[in-house]
């Protein structure tokens, strides 16, 4: 049985670049349901934990720099089948890569900086969505 959560984080870049608005209105627009919503910044040591599974990938250090170095939003979605459908929606890992009209092709500059993340999996989405938010901040 497949999951109708996911959990996804607008990246740095995206919100310096001023595309937090569109991006939101693109996943509502995209039928996600949003569960819960969170403005905020991460530290370095809390971007190592969430992307502890990527410790030993040569990006790791950079990924999680760029991860800390300024405001993010955290937000867990729903929507039928929501890990696959949220990662076609968002579109390959490298922009350039990503199918027209998806969030990465508009809004991702770098394959690091790729405007948004979406969980791989059920159970990470759970562990991410609780990285981020208790239960009492679900609607
Ligand atoms: P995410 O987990 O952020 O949704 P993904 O599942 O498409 O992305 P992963 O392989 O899990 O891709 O990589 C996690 C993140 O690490 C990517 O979103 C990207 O920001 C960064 N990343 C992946 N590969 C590279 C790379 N070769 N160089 C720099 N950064 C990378
Ligand atoms: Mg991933």
């Amino acid at each position: 049985m497949t999951g109708n959560i996911t959990f996804t984080m607008i990246k740095p870049k995206a919100m310096e670049n001023g595309n937090m608005g569109k991006i939101i209105a693109q996943i509502i627009e995209g039928g996600f349901k949003i569960k819960a919503l969170k403005l905020t910044t991460l530290t370095k040591e809390q971007a190592m934990e969430f992307y502890a599974v990527h410790k030993e990938r040569p990006f790791y250090d950079g990924l999680t720099d760029f991860m800390s170095s300024g405001p993010i939003v955290a937000a867990i979605l729903e929507k039928e089948n929501a890990i696959k459908a949220y990662r076609d929606f968002i579109g390959a890992t490298n922009p350039a890569d990503a199918a027209e009209g998806t969030i990465r092709a508009n809004y991702g500059t770098s394959i690091e900086a790729n405007a948004v993340h979406g969980s791989d999996s059920d159970e990470n989405a759970q562990i991410e969505a609780g990285f981020f938010f208790s239960k009492r901040e679900w609607v």
